[in-house]
């Protein structure tokens, strides 16, 4: 049988049958991959560790009619301390939910969306930045890549300028911000602050993901208005959604 070795990083695990684990792990090279592991939840069975949620390891994969399994694995990083902290729990697997939706999106660039996640996992787990503000930060830098930016320095319904408004609103359905003549009695305010957090947070490297602060009103602004964004884009209920939207 063929032997697969990739990096992966576990966005979703599922058990089944009496002792057995169902993975998805996001792989730069090959996007998402459905990965069983065999016996992993008989007691002192140590292919437990790479069958958590968020466990980043080199996997050794067998591969049979297109369906792999773990055949050994190389654990890289745990990120242990996300399990440890609900704020933390809830934002780490908003990313990772986010990801797992957009694989069956067409053409994800895995290596960008793989380093994407991996910087903002880390970030979650060991630094003291909110983790609201990494995962929104996240949010909106993962759709950039899957080419599903919001319209933010224009209205997405006229095409009006919209960096020198004072006001503005946002609406999923037309894709990003509108101008205060286009924007309807459904559509959600979004202060010329918020617009600019986004437009900032867009542009940043991973590694520069740990510099966003977000004013609190602007967290509190964005945090529903993304979690909306996503669904619409996504056609998918995000489940971590309802979850994050009590930390604020
Ligand atoms: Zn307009």
């Amino acid at each position: 049988m063929p032997l697969l070795t990739v990096d992966g990083i576990v966005i979703k695990n599922a058990d089944y049958k009496e002792n057995d684990r169902m993975l998805t792990v996001f792989t730069p090279e090959y996007g998402a991959l459905g990965v069983s592991v065999k016996g992993c939840r008989k007691k002192g069975n140590t292919n437990i560790a790479c069958s958590e949620i968020f466990s980043f390891c080199e996997f050794v994969l067998f591969e049979n009619k297109g369906k792999y399994s773990v055949n050994s694995f190389s654990l890289k990083e745990a990120f242990y301390p996300l399990r440890e902290d609900f704020d933390k729990l809830s934002c780490a697997s908003f990313c990772c939910e986010l990801v797992y939706l957009s694989s069956d999106h067409g053409n994800v660039k895995s290596d960008a969306l793989f380093s994407m996640l991996y910087y903002a996992l880390s970030y979650i787990c060991y630094t003291d930045n909110n983790p609201l503000d990494l995962a929104l930060c996240f949010a909106f830098r993962a759709l950039l890549e899957l080419g599903y930016a919001p319209s933010l320095t224009s209205c997405a319904i006229c095409g009006g300028d919209l960096r020198q408004s004072t006001k503005a609103a946002f609406s999923s359905t037309h894709g990003g911000a509108l101008c205060s003549k286009c924007a309807g009695g459904f559509d959600v305010h979004i202060s010329v602050l918020s617009l600019e957090a986004v437009r900032r947070m867009m542009k940043l490297q991973d590694s520069e993901m740990r510099k966003v602060v977000l004013p609190p009103e602007v967290r509190e602004e964005l945090l529903p208005l993304t979690v909306e964004f996503c669904e619409t884009v996504l056609e998918r209920k995000l489940k971590s959604g309802k979850t994050i939207g009590k930390i604020v």
